[in-house]
C-alpha cells in the first residue's frame, strides 16, 4: 500500500514508521519545515524509545520518506492517515479541528484515483462526517472514502504499542466495502498476529476512543481519591490498589495512586468529551467529576509538600525530579510538574528541577524554575526533595550522597516508588500519596 501520514508527531511519525516497517510504502508530511528537514538528516525531533533505529532502518530500506510537499504525495497514496493534534481550544475546552480540517481541505484538492482518507487524530463524533463534506465541496469529483481509526498508543512504549496492541478500531460508514479491504491490508500483519480488528460505524469508532480515555481517566482519579482516604483512616492505598485490581473485572492496570493524571491526551480528551456530551443534551457526570477532582489534584500536590516541609516554604529550595507527563517521553504537555512546582513557586519556595528528557520543553513551560543536570545537582542545598515523575533513573537514588547535600533530608515521593523504612534508614523524613508514614 502507498501511504501518505499528514503530520509527523507522536502519533505519525510512530505510526508512519511501524506501517513501513510492515512493508508499506510511507511518506510522512509535516507542515513544520524545521521538523521534516531534521527528519530528513536522520535526527528525530521527540524523544520515543527505539524510534531513531526504526526510522534509520526503513528510510535505508526506500519504504520511508519525509517531505512538505503535501500535494505529491496524496496524489500518489492509495490511503492518507490525517494525524495532525487537536488540542483543547482556548476558552471552551472543545477540540479545536482547524488543523484537522485543514488537512482535510489540501488532501482533498489532490486526490487521484480511488482514496481512502483516515482521521487517526483523536475528533469528536461527527468529525469524519465533517471531513467528507470539505472533501467532497472541495473536490466533487473525488473517488473517496472516509474512516476513523484511532489511535491507542501510550508515549514511551509507543512503538510495542502500536505493533502489538489490543486491538485496532475501524469505523466505515456506507456500502462500498472497498475502504474496508484497504484497511484489512493496512492492518494485514497485525491481523495475523492475532491482534483484534473492530469494525463499527464511522461515528461510534469516533466516540470508542474518548469513551476509552474518559474510563482510564476515571480510574485512575478514583484511586487517587481513595489514596486520599488512605490517608485519613490509616489505610494503605498501594494493597488496596493491590486487593481491588485482583478482581478480574476491575484489572491492575491504571490503579497507581499518584499526582493526578496530565500528558498531551486524557486532560484534553476527557474535557472535549465532556463538552460533546453537553452539546448533545446527554451531560458525563463522571466524566465532568473526573475532570474537577483531577484538576484541583496537581495543585493540592504542591500543598501536600509545604504541608510536609512544616508548612512553610518562603525562602526554601525545593529539588524536583521528573517534570515530563510520565517517564520516557520528553513531552511536558500538562504534565502535573507544572501545576507542582508552580503551587511551590507561588509560596515563595526556589524550585531546582531536573528531568532525564524533558528539561528542553521544560524550560519553555515552567518559568523561573532553575535547571539542574542530574538528581545530585537539584538536591545541592535543597529542604526538599519531590520525585514527581517515576523515571528508572530515580529508582535507585544514592541516599547518603544526597543527604550529604541536602539542607533538610526530606523526600516527598508522589509517585510511591520507595519505601518509608528504606529511606528513614538514610536519615530521612518520608511523605508519600495514600501510605501510612
Ligand atoms: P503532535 O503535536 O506531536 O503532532 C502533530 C503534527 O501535525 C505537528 O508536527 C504539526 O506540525 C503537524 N501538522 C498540523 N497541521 C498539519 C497540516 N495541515 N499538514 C501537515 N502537518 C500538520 O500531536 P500528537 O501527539 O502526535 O497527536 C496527534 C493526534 O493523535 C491528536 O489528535 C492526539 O489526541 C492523538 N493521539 C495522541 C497520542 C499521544 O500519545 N500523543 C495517542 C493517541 C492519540
Amino acid at each position: 500500500m502507498k501511504i501518505t501520514m499528514i503530520g509527523a508527531g507522536y502519533v505519525g511519525l510512530v505510526s508512519g514508521v511501524c506501517f513501513a516497517d510492515f512493508g508499506h510504502d510511507v511518506v510522512c508530511v509535516d507542515k513544520d519545515e524545521g521538523k521534516i528537514s531534521a527528519l530528513r538528516k536522520g535526527q528525530i525531533p521527540i524523544f520515543e524509545p527505539g524510534l531513531d533505529h526504526l526510522v534509520a532502518s526503513n528510510v535505508a530500506s526506500g519504504r520511508l520518506n519525509f517531505t512538505d510537499d503535501l500535494k505529491t504525495a496524496v496524489a500518489a497514496s492509495d490511503v492518507v492517515f490525517i494525524a495532525v493534534g487537536t488540542p483543547s481550544r482556548r476558552g471552551d475546552g472543545h477540540a479545536d479541528l482547524s488543523y484537522v480540517y485543514a488537512a482535510a481541505r489540501e488532501i482533498a484538492a489532490n486526490l487521484r484515483g480511488f482514496t481512502v482518507v483516515v482521521t487517526k487524530s483523536t475528533v469528536p463524533v461527527g468529525t469524519g462526517d465533517e471531513v467528507e463534506r470539505i472533501i467532497r465541496e472541495t473536490n466533487p469529483e473525488a473517488d473517496v472514502a472516509v474512516v476513523s481509526n484511532p489511535e491507542f498508543l501510550r508515549e514511551g512504549a509507543a512503538i510495542e504499542d502500536f505493533k502489538r496492541p489490543d486491538r485496532i478500531v475501524i469505523g466505515v460508514d456506507g456500502s462500498d466495502g472497498r475502504a474496508r479491504e484497504v484497511m484489512t491490508e493496512v492492518y494485514r500483519p497485525l491481523y495475523l498476529n492475532q491482534s483484534p480488528l473492530v469494525f463499527t460505524t464511522r461515528r461510534t469508532s469516533e466516540l470508542i476512543k474518548y469513551a476509552g480515555n474518559a474510563f482510564l481517566a476515571m480510574k485512575i482519579t478514583f484511586i487517587n481519591e481513595i489514596a486520599d482516604l488512605c490517608e485519613k483512616v490509616g489505610a494503605n492505598v498501594q494493597d488496596v490498589a493491590r486487593g481491588i485490581g485482583l478482581d478480574g473485572r476491575i484489572g491492575s492496570k491504571f490503579l497507581h495512586a499518584g499526582p493526578g493524571y496530565g500528558g498531551s491526551c486524557f486532560p484534553k480528551d476527557t474535557l472535549a468529551l465532556v463538552k460533546t456530551a453537553q452539546d448533545h443534551d446527554s451531560p458525563v457526570r463522571l466524566v465532568e467529576a473526573t475532570v474537577a477532582v483531577n484538576d484541583n489534584r496537581k495543585r493540592a500536590m504542591g500543598r501536600k509538600v509545604i504541608a510536609a516541609a512544616g508548612g512553610e516554604v518562603r525562602g526554601s529550595k525545593i529539588a524536583v525530579l521528573g517534570l515530563t507527563f510520565k517517564p520516557n517521553t520528553d513531552d511536558m504537555r500538562d504534565s502535573p510538574a507544572i501545576a507542582v512546582v508552580q503551587a511551590l513557586q507561588d509560596a515563595g519556595a526556589q524550585v531546582i528541577g531536573y528531568d532525564p528528557e524533558g528539561m528542553e520543553n521544560a524550560r519553555k513551560l515552567i518559568e523561573g524554575m532553575v535547571c539542574a543536570s542530574d538528581p545530585y545537582e537539584a538536591a545541592a542545598g535543597a529542604d526538599a526533595l519531590v520525585i514527581i515523575t517515576e523515571w528508572n533513573e530515580f529508582r535507585a537514588l544514592d541516599f547518603d550522597r544526597l543527604r550529604s547535600a541536602m539542607k533538610t533530608p526530606l523526600l516527598v515521593d508522589l509517585r510511591n516508588i520507595y519505601r518509608k523504612d528504606e529511606v528513614a534508614k538514610h536519615g530521612f523524613r518520608y511523605a508519600s500519596v495514600g501510605r501510612p508514614d
